[in-house]
């Protein structure tokens, strides 16, 4: 998506560790404009799936999210982000490696918002080795939803976690797609 890969290349900074920052645009202030506009694009491509919820993690996946129920006429979920294993039965849960903070945490939902009648497009605002993608798949599968796909926002294709995911049969739809990224010599688009 031309306008989003624009921006990236306008605001976005790359840091160490293989990090984008996006603080100006997705990830601390938000363009709602832009996030309409990619919200709409991801809808649009998941339109005719039946898709009854659109499911990301918190906190960043939350803006883009709300974008894309928007466009689907859907609700948004969250799963939420639990330091401890030991949580109740009431809700579904996986396990997922943080990318950014290093640790290990427990992704839950609540049974009551996801459930075998759910048809779920899951969104990031990033997709980098796939665990948080994986964990959101894997929630989906113990309640028994159906997984339309993914639709997220940047890809950093050269991580590995969108082909494994789909080697795995895992429909992804990606906004912008890094092929490289690096301090010196910028960021290459596939
Ligand atoms: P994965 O689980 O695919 O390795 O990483 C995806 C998650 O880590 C996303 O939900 C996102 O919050 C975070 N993340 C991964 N790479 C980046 C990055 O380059 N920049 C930012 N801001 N977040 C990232």
């Amino acid at each position: 998506m031309q306008l989003l890969e624009e921006r990236i290349r306008k605001d976005g900074k790359v840091l160490p560790g293989d990090v984008l920052k996006v603080n100006s645009f997705l990830n601390h202030q938000l363009d709602a404009e832009l996030l309409d506009a990619v919200g709409a694009e991801i809808a649009g491509l998941f339109k005719d799936c039946g898709v009854t919820k659109v499911l990301t993690a918190e906190a960043s996946g939350i803006a883009i999210a709300c974008f894309v129920a928007l466009h689907l006429h859907c609700p948004a979920l969250f799963a939420k982000k639990s330091k401890t294993s030991n949580i109740g039965s009431g809700v579904w849960s996986a396990k997922a490696h943080s990318y950014t903070h290093g640790n290990d945490y427990t992704m839950i939902v609540s049974k009551e918002y996801l459930s075998g009648e759910d048809t779920v497009l899951i969104v990031d605002d990033f997709l980098a080795n796939g665990s948080a993608l994986r964990a959101l798949r894997d929630l989906c599968t113990e309640a028994g939803a159906k997984v339309a796909g993914a639709g997220i926002a940047i890809e950093k294709t050269y991580q590995g976690g969108g082909d494994e995911l789909r080697a795995e049969g895992l429909r992804i739809e990606s906004m912008a797609r890094i092929a490289s990224m690096d301090a010196e010599d910028g960021i290459r688009f596939c």
